[in-house]
């Protein structure tokens, strides 16, 4: 009887413990009244990053101009040497590398593509655009 007892007690002490770990894992609400000020901070942000990629890009321009017009080493596919631009896409694989969108059709199987500098299998679902380098490009 008291060794039953016990394990309703315990049981019902697991359960509330329970209980309060998922509501601590809820997501946290924002309050309504914050909101415009996210939004805003965000629009801030956004503008603030254009004017700056702009200006960068400008300043690239001109370091490729006293380069003789080639582009840097890093805005070209490692593999290929393609520069990235819109028909060659600098896409992210899973172990880090980056390789251009043609040679990802040249080493891609039906869902992985083995990466040509370690051959670690990267899905082709994991495929990041990676922006460091597509942004200056
Ligand atoms: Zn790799
Ligand atoms: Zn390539």
């Amino acid at each position: 009887q008291h060794q039953i007892q016990k394990y309703t007690e315990d049981k019902e002490k697991v359960a509330e413990k329970l209980k309060k770990t998922v509501d601590e894992l809820k997501p946290q609400s924002v309050p309504v009244a914050v909101i415009p000020k996210l939004r805003e901070a965000r629009q801030k942000t956004i503008r603030f990053r254009k004017e700056y990629l702009k200006k960068v890009n400008e300043e690239l321009k001109q370091k490729i101009e006293e380069n003789g017009g080639n582009r840097f080493d890093w805005q070209k596919c490692q593999i290929c040497w393609e520069n990235y631009g819109p028909g060659a896409r600098p896409k992210l694989l899973s172990c880090g590398h980056t390789i251009c969108t043609k040679c990802i059709r040249e080493v891609e199987g039906r869902d992985t593509v083995r990466c040509p500098f370690d051959r670690k299998p990267c899905s082709l679902a994991h495929l990041r655009t990676n922006f460091a380098i597509s942004d200056y490009c």
